[in-house]
């Protein structure tokens, strides 16, 4: 196994789109979560099928970005974001985000049936962020970094572990370049980042190819 990192940004923020094209300009692939049905957080079709034509992951982040408390419906909420995924974007989904990071064993066990192959939890979902080699961690409820203002300073230190440590991380985004969006840091910021991971020799993946290297061993 080579360190890996997965990139994954969540609700298809337009801020997000300065990001792919940082991403671009290297030719590395992350992935991209978007709810299906939720009005307050929108994405626009065409824009975010060129992402997907560029290589990056599209993945489901639910229908309706409820709370998993609220959520009358856990099956349909996994399963029917996928499949109209899937259809707009002419490919399989095989990664799911829990809303709100919050995965309760109802909705892992929903996205499990529904056919994803791995989905990303919380902060909490497990206090070591770092897969390594040996692990048997539960890939339903893949923990990360949760990366704003206050962490991004830390993303040399988390490059130099994943070295170290020979292991598979994956880092969570919401706004880049926005100042007004949820937890933004700037496109310097997310360049500076960027340059940590490479300089240290962290391969920069999608969250599906990075926990297929992880299965792999
Ligand atoms: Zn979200």
């Amino acid at each position: 196994m080579k360190p890996t990192v997965s990139l994954t940004f969540d609700d298809g923020l337009a801020c997000q789109l300065d990001a792919v094209k940082e991403l671009n300009l290297r030719n590395l692939k992350a992935t991209f979560f978007l709810a299906t049905g939720c009005p307050e957080y929108p994405w626009d079709l065409k824009t975010w099928q060129e992402v997907s034509k560029n290589g990056h992951e599209i993945g489901s982040h639910s229908v309706s970005h409820e709370k998993a408390a609220s959520m009358r419906d856990p099956g349909f909420e996994t399963l029917h974001s996928k499949r109209t995924l899937e259809l707009h974007f002419d490919r399989s989904v095989k990664s799911y985000c829990y809303a709100y990071t919050d995965a309760p064993s109802f909705l892992q066990e929903a996205a499990r049936k529904a056919g994803y192959s791995q989905a990303r939890g919380g902060r909490v979902a497990r206090p070591d962020k770092y897969y390594v080699r040996g692990d048997r961690p539960n890939l339903m409820n893949v923990t990360c970094f949760h990366v704003g203002p206050e962490t991004v300073k830390d993303s040399g230190v988390w490059a130099k572990e994943t070295v170290r440590r020979n292991a598979w991380l994956t880092l969570m985004f919401h706004g880049t370049g926005d100042p007004q969006a949820w937890d933004n840091i700037s496109l310097d910021q997310f360049k500076k980042l960027l340059d940590d991971f490479q300089g240290a020799g962290v391969d920069i993946k999608t969250f599906a190819d990075g926990a297929d290297v992880y299965r792999r061993g």
